[in-house]
Formats: structure tokens, sequence, C-alpha cells
């Protein structure tokens, strides 16, 4: 009989996994990349999906796989910038807010591909205002 490593009786709680793939010595290669990481992100199934009408995360039981999260430095010639993507997507905004690089308002979630989804991306709206 094998022990399952997610024992809700263990002392030892799993968050998070990172996969590190596609770290070919060769990075202008890209035909030695075995997956196509801009496919699998979008494609890759979870049991937390989130729930655009009601702005809520629709949950599974535990074990599940509950958040991806893809984040890609790209380089360009004076620099660089990072894009992100999460899904289910982070959230709820906090009240009298809204996101100043995805433009959502509370209590929607960012968007999936918004590149700051954090507290310091937050504005006040003209309610949050008064
Ligand atoms: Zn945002």
């Amino acid at each position: 009989m094998s022990d399952s490593i997610i024992d809700s009786n263990s002392i030892i709680n799993i968050y998070g996994i990172n996969y590190f793939i596609n770290k070919s010595p060769d990075t202008s290669r890209i035909d030695l990349h075995v997956l196509d990481l801009n496919i699998l992100k979008e494609e890759l199934k979870l049991d937390y999906n989130y729930d655009e009408d009601n702005s809520t995360i629709q949950k599974s039981q535990q074990p599940a796989f509950t958040q991806l999260t893809y984040n890609v430095r790209e380089t360009i010639t004076n620099g660089g910038y990072s894009t992100s993507y999460n899904r289910p997507p982070i959230g709820p905004i906090e009240n009298y807010c809204y996101c100043s690089y995805c433009n959502n308002i509370s209590p929607s979630f960012h968007t999936e591909t918004c590149p700051f989804p954090e507290s310091k991306s937050l504005n006040l709206t003209i309610e949050g205002i008064y």
C-alpha cells in the first residue's frame, strides 16, 4: 500500500509546484523546445475555474490543481518587460479600486493576462475618494 504525499493529517502543506521545462542550453533554437508553453497555459485543465458572471472561483475538492501562473521575461534591445498569465485570474480587486494595468474594477478579478495583478497596481475609483 502506498501513502499519498497529500494527506490531510500531514504537517506538510503543499501549496505549489514549480515546474521548469524547455530549458535547452541553446535558447535561440526554438525547435529544441519540447512544449509550446503558450498553448499549454491555455489548454491545461484546472479544477478551479473563474465564474465571470458572479466574480467567484468555482472550487472542487482537494487535492486539486487550483492555480496556473506563467510568467515570461521578454528581452528587447533596450531592456525588457514581463508578461504574466494567471488562471483563474487573481482577485477579487479590493473595494472602491480599479487596476491601472487591466482596467478591471472591484468586485471583478484582474484579467488572466494582467501584467501586474498586485495591490500596488490598484488606484481608487471616484467612489473610493468620497
Ligand atoms: Zn489588473
